[in-house]
């Protein structure tokens, strides 16, 4: 991300190596499904409290008063700057008028995520914390469409991490990782591998041993994940990123050849940025529902809302992606093939996994098919575990 906007003391050369931030959403991603931190205490603070202490270890190794771990390490970082692009607001900075402000200059401001303020061109890499504000006379907060900054994407070089996490980590990862407790396909997976296991007189992969650390392990709540169910959820996740965020990438690539603007695909990837924010938010707030039902509110408005947020990002991102390819002068026929193509299926998944996620269905996926007490007696069967998705019912 932003190659030539680093500045200040120099870290080592893997520490700032671009794919960290996908690397590290994606495992972490994984590490949560694996011990369900949106369900215990205890995972939350395992993962909370160890990328804390990550962050104050490397602040005392590199940091010198700069938020390095913020600017190249940190999980969601790559996600906030992704989302960054949509700001209405942002620091903007005029290089001519930089330059010419001859003095008295003031010191630098203290840029904590380390960029160069002179060449800013966008709000995804900027902190907002303000210390530049007034720079050089240069440099103000202003109001912008929040289109602007992937509509001129095209204009900068791009680093191909924004792509491979938005493809591959928010939407394909992101999205399974929603999904996996309520898919059919999930459990008939589960059901092939333990068959083929149980085939074999390979026995040990059933049992439910292993530590909360591990795998979700509480028996006291009827609810242990074996050594099958973290293979077979690892494997889904994995297939669900690999397949949907490649299928997206060959059909941005194709919408972007046929525009005769092969680079224009990695444009086209970040026009899905509000489809994969919404997806993220519809995902985690989905939690946030199914608590607030356990505590006897129905929320029967929720589902038609959530359907409603969705609809809106995928026309957003259909906006976009439309004038992205109206630039190329060859909008009406890119847009009506493989553009279309690329957003609907991706629309689709998203509602699946957005409106499914615990909001509104069984969770059949957590239950263990080896322990048929598990499935008599789920640990946290939602009271309206049957509750159909409308837009599910539509789509059908
Ligand atoms: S607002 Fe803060 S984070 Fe952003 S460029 Fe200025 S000093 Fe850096």
């Amino acid at each position: 991300m932003g190659q030539p906007l680093r500045q200040g003391p120099r870290h080592p050369r893997w520490l700032r190596w671009g794919g960290w931030p996908t690397l590290a959403f994606c495992l972490t991603t994984l590490y949560g499904q694996l011990i369900s931190v949106y369900d215990y205490a205890q995972a939350a603070l395992l993962i909370l409290g160890g990328s804390t202490l990550a962050a104050v270890g490397v602040g005392l190794l590199f940091a010198r008063g700069k938020r390095v771990w913020c600017r190249y390490l940190c999980p969601v970082s790559g996600v906030f700057a992704l989302l960054a692009r949509l700001a209405p607001v942002h620091f903007q900075v005029d290089e001519p008028r930089w330059k010419a402000n001859a003095g008295p200059r003031l010191p630098p401001p203290n840029c904590a995520p380390l960029l160069d303020i002179r060449r800013m061109r966008g709000a995804s890499d900027c902190h907002a914390c303000g210390r530049c504000s007034g720079q050089r006379d240069a440099v103000r907060l202003i109001a912008r469409s929040s289109n602007q900054e992937i509509l001129q994407a095209t204009a900068h070089p791009l680093s191909p991490w924004d792509t491979r996490l938005l493809l591959f980590g928010i939407i394909g990862l992101a999205m399974g990782a929603f999904q996996w407790t309520v898919s059919p396909w999930f459990v008939s997976l589960k059901q092939q591998l333990a068959n083929w296991l149980v085939g074999r007189d390979l026995l040990w992969p059933l049992q439910d041993n292993a530590p909360w650390w591990l795998l979700t392990h509480y028996p006291q709540l009827n609810d242990s994940f074996s050594w099958l169910d973290g293979f077979s959820i690892i494997l889904y996740l994995g297939a669900s990123a690999l397949l949907l965020g490649g299928a997206l990438l060959l059909l941005v690539r194709l919408a972007a050849r046929i525009a005769r603007a092969p680079e224009l695909y990695r444009a086209l990837s970040l026009s899905l940025t509000p489809l994969g924010g919404a997806g993220l938010f519809l995902g985690l707030s989905a939690t946030t529902v199914k608590l607030l039902r356990y505590e006897g509110l129905l929320l029967g408005w929720v589902q038609s809302a959530r359907a409603g947020l969705l609809l809106a990002a995928i026309g957003w991102s259909l906006l976009l992606g439309w004038k992205l390819l109206g630039r190329q002068g060859l909008a009406r026929f890119a847009v009506a093939a493989p553009a279309r193509a690329c957003y609907w299926p991706t629309g689709w998944w998203g509602m699946a996994g957005g409106c499914n996620s615990g909001a509104g269905f069984e969770e059949v996926g957590r239950h263990s098919i080896i322990r048929p007490d598990a499935r008599a007696a789920p640990a946290r069967a939602s009271p309206l575990a049957t509750r159909p998705c409308p837009v599910l019912n539509a789509l059908n």
